[in-house]
């Protein structure tokens, strides 16, 4: 069996961040480390550190008085964080750059006196943190159809954010309705979705037209893997060998926030299965590399940020 590896495939420079900045703070002020969610979408990833001295919370009420926080990958809202401030807890924010930047743009928005027509998936944390960093109206939407239904107060005030991990087929589709209904709405276009995530899609749909059967290696609850998947129309959330029955090539991708080993366990475990060969598609390297928060920078000692 021929196995073809996407080019590229997994972590980001987003959630390698996010991870060093967890590691760092375990380094520079010991366990415990309280983080606020999944540091990233992989069980693999949250365990790991967990056994390092990690601990995973839902709510900063849950952080004891003074314990080094870390805000997850996804971002937080305002309130997350003024809350953290209230508490006095010293606060290393993981918030992708790619995600605070939508913030940013958002909160622009917002200024100018314009509602936001926000496309995203309700629920994920990335989109509860950007309704929660804008001040004014914020509607949530998700699919073309969902525009007809949108409320607004003023059609010629309005602009579009758009989630960082999202399918660019479709939020394409969803934005040429909302120029189709409010013709002078403004927004980033599909520029937001991030180029990890774009990449990894493109990447995806071009071993999809190689091979018989595309696996995908990423957690059920990470976007950016869902949406290689609905590429690929295919679930490796573990491997089934119904999946290959009959298939002479097989495909594998993995989302930005799966790491590499899943990769090499699951192609270990092809092998196991029958003969294989493995090959990697050319793609596009990626160089992109985000600095770390000043309070983990190495040239840095300052103590992490305290309220
Ligand atoms: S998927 Fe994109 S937005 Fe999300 S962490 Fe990675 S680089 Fe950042």
């Amino acid at each position: 069996m021929r196995v073809v590896l996407a080019q590229p495939r997994g972590f980001c420079a987003g959630v390698e961040r996010a991870i060093e900045i967890v590691e760092r703070a375990l380094e520079k002020y010991g366990p415990p480390i309280y983080v606020r969610h999944e540091i990233v979408h992989n069980r693999h990833v949250v365990e790991r550190l967990r056994a390092k001295g990690a601990r995973f919370v839902d709510e900063i009420d849950e952080i004891p008085p003074g314990a080094v926080t870390i805000f997850s990958a996804h971002g937080v809202a305002s309130a997350i964080e003024t809350r953290a401030e209230e508490r006095g807890l010293p606060v290393i924010d993981a918030t992708c750059p790619l995600v605070s930047k939508v913030h940013i743009e958002g909160q622009r928005y917002a200024n100018q006196g314009r509602e936001i027509v926000l496309i995203g998936h309700a629920g994920h944390p990335e989109i509860e943190g950007t309704i929660g960093r804008i001040t004014g109206r914020v509607h949530l939407i998700s699919k073309p159809e969902e525009v007809e239904r949108l409320q607004v107060a003023n059609p010629d005030k309005l602009a579009f954010i758009t989630q960082t991990t999202l399918s660019v087929d479709d939020t394409r589709a969803v934005i040429e309705a909302l120029k189709a209904r409010f013709p002078s709405i403004v927004g980033p276009d599909t520029k937001d979705i991030c180029y990890a995530t774009q990449n990894r899609q493109r990447a995806t749909r071009e071993l999809a037209g190689m091979v018989d059967v595309v696996l995908v290696v990423g957690a059920p609850n990470s976007s950016n893997s869902n949406r290689l998947r609905e590429i690929a129309a295919e679930d490796a959330s573990a491997l089934d060998p119904k999946w290959i029955e009959g298939a002479s090539s097989v495909g594998i991708t993995a989302g930005a926030s799966a790491p590499d080993v899943l990769v090499e366990e699951l192609v270990a475990r092809l092998s196991e299965m029958t003969e294989t060969e493995v090959a990697r598609l050319p793609g596009v390297t990626e160089n992109v590399r985000f600095r770390m928060p000043p309070q983990l920078n190495e040239t840095s000692a300052r103590a992490p940020r305290s309220h």
